[in-house]
Parts: structure tokens; C-alpha cells; sequence
């Protein structure tokens, strides 16, 4: 990797980082720097129910406290900001408009519990492996082609047969899910008027000119979506590192729901950066 490299690290604030994050944000840090490159603090804020500004200020404060820093962000400015999701809409309008001309997405009615019905698979597991979407619900092609905003309605990409996405990650080293099957029609665009994830994502790291995304290992699949969409958009796709996630003592992975390990609480009870990355859980389980 050149000196351009680009990372970025990427909260959303519904609740207090864990040290799960600490970890993943600490990693990337030190990869911009590795490379002499520049770190990018984005805050995926675009859901407005689950999405807190107390949560967005509190996460600036425990990573700042926990010793990353980075260099253009909400709080530093920079030439690529704004750089909470939530006041990019235009981009993602935009990014939105070209799937639907060129035909890649459709607008989709079918509900989650539709899904799970059709395909007899209940929840989404614990690793965001979310249902395959049944072909036979798609509507036909062209649907939704003249339609002049998302509108009221969820809109998925239409995954393409026979394709197989490989990409040699970082970390992992090479990776490759099948489309349709293990993953299907995913979520482009969401029925209260917000870009999904796959979309906002996809379209800040590329108006940021990320070179590298480091995150968890949880967002593998995501990243094979992902590619769809760079393609479909004619976008430079950044490399990918994902990093192994921590669990609890039980097996479960790192969440919000984790409050004894959120930073703020791990510093409020008296733990500093230093203890918490010279432990020998930072890389291992941890008491719950
Ligand atoms: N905002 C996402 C999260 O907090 C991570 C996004 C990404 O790194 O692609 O889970």
C-alpha cells in the first residue's frame, strides 16, 4: 500500500462503545499509521430512532480516552466532511437514483416476517446472517424503474445467479460467498425513508477515498454485498480487513447489551487505556 492509504473508523451511535470496538478502532488506527496514511472518524448516525447524540458525543469521548485519534472528523474537520451520515443524504439520493435507472433494485413490500414464512427460517442469526430473500418474491424485472424517489418503501438489490464474490482480505486472507446462497436480495434503501447500511457505507468510503476498511469480522458477508454495489455504481473498491471479534466468556459476541464492557463503565470503575491493552484478554474472552 502507497502513502495515499485512507482508513476510517466508523461508530454508530445507539449505545456506549465496548471494548470490542476499542479494539477494531485501536487496530485501524495503527494500520493508517503503519502505512503513513490518514485515519477518517465517521459517524453512522442515518437511523433516526435508534441513533442518540449522546451516544455519537459519548463514543468521540471513550475512544479519544481510550488513545486513538485520527485525522479528519466531526470534530477535527477536514476536506471530505461532513462526516455524520445523516447530513449526506444528497450522496446517497444520488447513489440511490443510478441503482434504480440502471435496474439493479427494486422496490420490495415483503416485510421480514414475509420472508422468514416464506423460507421457513424464523430469525436472523446471531452472526447478522439475515434470511435469504425467496427469488420467487422478487417483483418482475423493471419494477420500480420510473419511480422518481425511494418513497415509502423498502428497496433491495437484486442479487445476481451464478456469481461467486472472492476478495483476498487482510486478515483472513481469501474469502468467497455465493450468491443466493449465502446471501440473497438485501436491503438498498429502508421503507422510513433512509438509506440502508449496505448503501451508506458504500457510498461514504467512497467519497472518502477509503483505501483500507478495517472492521469486525461480523460484516464479512457485507463486504461481498458491498462489492455488488461498487460495481453496480462503477466505484474503485477499498481493500478489507476484518478483525476478529471478542466474546464473552459464554461464546457470544461483543454487543451494546455488554454494559460491564463498555469503555465508560471500564473507566469508571477504574481501568485505564494502558490496563486494558496490556491484558491478555484484549486478544481473548472476557468476564461479563
Ligand atoms: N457502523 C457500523 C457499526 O458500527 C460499522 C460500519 C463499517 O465499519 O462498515 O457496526
Amino acid at each position: 500500500m502507497t502513502t495515499s492509504y485512507r482508513g476510517r473508523i466508523a461508530p454508530t451511535p445507539t449505545g456506549y462503545l465496548h471494548l470490542g470496538h476499542a479494539r477494531t478502532f485501536w487496530i485501524a488506527m495503527e494500520r493508517a499509521r503503519e502505512f503513513g496514511g490518514k485515519l477518517i472518524y465517521r459517524d453512522e448516525d442515518i437511523d433516526p430512532d435508534r441513533c442518540k447524540p449522546e451516544f455519537a458525543e459519548g463514543a468521540i469521548e471513550d475512544i479519544q480516552w481510550f488513545g486513538c485519534h485520527w485525522d479528519e472528523g466531526p470534530d477535527v474537520g477536514g476536506p471530505a466532511g461532513p462526516y455524520r451520515q445523516s447530513e449526506r443524504m444528497p450522496l446517497f439520493l444520488d447513489a440511490w437514483q443510478q441503482l434504480k435507472d440502471a435496474g439493479f433494485i427494486y422496490p420490495c413490500d415483503k416485510s421480514r416476517k414475509d420472508v422468514a414464512w416464506a423460507t421457513q427460517a424464523p430469525h436472523d442469526d446471531e452472526k447478522n446472517n439475515e434470511a435469504i430473500y425467496p427469488e420467487h418474491l422478487r417483483p418482475p424485472i423493471g419494477t420500480g424503474k420510473t419511480a422518481t424517489e425511494p418513497g415509502a418503501s423498502n428497496w433491495r438489490f437484486r442479487v445476481p445467479s451464478d456469481r461467486k464474490i472472492e476478495f483476498d482480505d487482510g486478515c483472513l486472507g481469501p474469502c468467497a460467498f455465493n450468491c443466493l446462497r449465502d446471501f440473497g436480495d438485501f436491503l438498498i434503501w429502508r421503507k422510513d425513508g433512509q438509506p440502508a447500511y449496505e448503501l451508506a457505507v458504500v457510498v461514504d468510503d467512497a467519497a472518502m477515498a477509503i483505501t483500507e476498511v478495517v472492521r469486525g469480522e461480523d460484516l464479512l458477508i457485507s463486504t461481498a454485498r458491498q462489492l455488488l454495489i461498487y460495481e453496480a455504481l462503477g466505484l474503485q473498491a477499498p481493500q478489507f480487513y476484518h478483525t476478529p471479534l471478542l466474546c464473552d466468556t459464554s461464546g457470544r459476541r461483543l454487543a451494546k447489551r455488554h454494559r460491564s464492557l463498555s469503555l465508560r463503565e471500564l473507566r469508571e470503575s477504574g481501568k485505564t487505556p494502558e490496563d486494558l491493552r496490556n491484558s491478555e484478554d484484549w486478544w481473548s474472552g472476557l468476564e461479563d
